[in-house]
């Protein structure tokens, strides 16, 4: 790469990227004819790139409509989903229909909250149950601290574990409309420092993994990470049998042979058949962090027979979304944002719940796929 192009790697213009492909273009000696081509400025994504050469684009469908009785999303969806695996789109669209037509889904939230946690070395366990009881006894202080970093962000809790002369601080935070990432590592250290300070800890690193940050953790399963969403819905035998071809009893009995017990016999973390599908989908439509549909998959699908009729429902510990910062500002991503009414402040939750009313349809209908030993089938109609 030569000093105007690989070294001027912040260069926002349209023709600092034209020039910097010009230069990977001949370091690989390739044409990135349709990289180069994309609709929005490169200012616009300044934040969120870095050797920027253009863009990737991804196709983009809608599935849906979908009925959601939720607390913050309620009324029918089209829902953007970006993908490139064929009969993905299709089989959560029938699932929403088979939803719309019970009745919808509900959905409530049940916890919100993004955590950081550091990694401290003390001297031994003594050291560390000193720092612990000042952490225990300084939340006003631990406030304060973050309330100099952010306007949006509020420490909720200091969760502190201590192992040999290591000290790990899982701090929780809101995060109103953001994700929150960004603004809970800037609040984290702040009160890090603070920590050390007055505890005379040594800070290792901000992220000592019990965060636990794009990576599978049964800490985030069972404490969750950013929204703990729960979806749910009924549908009448009638309906299953007519547009899932299937019966609620074999639903019910592929759901535990397979997303139970077959789950746990491989020591799956995730108790479902495909919830990082539909998450990936919306999450890379929308903006989001899309590494962190690693926390999206630990969800749980439950069903069971009531009578003739399904009980579907879905348990996602850590759905990790904003509809501000981030990805979330860039043209394509607010656009399909607002199809869902979900652009900007205030919609974090509402979002959330779509999320999983998603998931929950994608559960549904691929479970009645594999009951009903259609999933080759679709797969070669639409996928091949
Ligand atoms: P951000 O784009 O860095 O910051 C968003 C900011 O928007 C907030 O800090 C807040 O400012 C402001 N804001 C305005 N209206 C708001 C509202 N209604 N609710 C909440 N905030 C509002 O976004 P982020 O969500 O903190 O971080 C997301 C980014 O972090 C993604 O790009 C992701 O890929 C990246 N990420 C970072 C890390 C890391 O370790 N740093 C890890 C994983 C992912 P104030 O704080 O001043 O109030």
């Amino acid at each position: 790469m030569n000093k105007d192009t690989g070294l001027r790697n912040r260069g926002r213009e349209r023709g600092d990227v034209d020039d910097r492909r010009g230069a990977a273009e001949g370091f690989s000696n390739t044409k990135l004819e349709n990289i180069s081509k994309y609709s929005f400025d490169p200012k616009a994504a300044e934040k969120n790139i870095e050797n920027m050469i253009g863009a990737v684009q991804i196709p983009l469908g809608f599935a849906g409509p979908v009925l959601i009785n939720g607390e913050h999303a309620k009324g029918e969806f089209i829902v953007p989903m970006a993908t490139t695996e064929g009969a993905l789109v299709a089989s959560v669209s029938r699932g929403m229909s088979v939803i719309t037509a019970s009745g919808g889904a509900s959905v409530r939230i049940f916890r919100d909250a993004m955590t950081r946690a550091p990694v401290f070395r003390v001297n031994g366990i003594s050291h560390a149950a000193d720092a612990i009881d000042w952490i225990s006894k300084n939340k006003k202080k631990m406030d304060a601290a973050v309330k100099g970093t952010t306007s949006h962000g509020k420490l909720i809790s200091a969760d502190a574990f201590p192992n040999g002369r290591s000290l790990f601080v899982r701090l929780s935070f809101e995060t109103g409309d953001a994700m929150g990432m960004n603004m809970v590592t800037i609040a984290s250290e702040a009160v890090c420092r603070l920590i050390e300070k007055e505890t005379d800890a040594v800070l290792v690193s901000v992220s000592g993994n019990m965060c636990t940050d794009k990576k599978p953790a049964w800490i985030n399963a069972i404490e969750g990470r950013g929204k703990t969403v729960v979806a749910e819905a009924l549908i009448s035998g009638g309906i299953v049998g007519t547009k899932l071809h299937a019966s609620a009893e074999s639903i019910v009995e592929t759901n535990i042979r397979k997303n139970l017990i077959g789950s746990s016999m491989a020591g799956s973390m995730g108790h479902n058949a495909h919830a990082a599908n539909m998450a990936a989908a919306l999450y890379i439509a929308t903006g989001q962090d899309p590494a962190q549909v690693v926390e999206a998959s630990l969800s749980m699908t439950v069903c069971e027979s009531i009578g003739d009729d399904l009980y579907i429902s879905v348990r996602m510990p850590s759905v990790e979304v904003g509809t501000v910062g981030g990805g979330t500002k860039l043209p394509c991503q607010s656009e399909a944002l607002s199809m869902i009414g979900c652009l900007g402040s205030g919609k974090a939750k509402k979002l959330a719940e779509i999320v999983a009313v998603t998931v929950l349809a994608g559960e549904l209908s691929t479970l009645a796929a594999q009951a009903s030993g259609q999933l080759g089938k679709a797969h070669k109609e639409l996928g091949r």
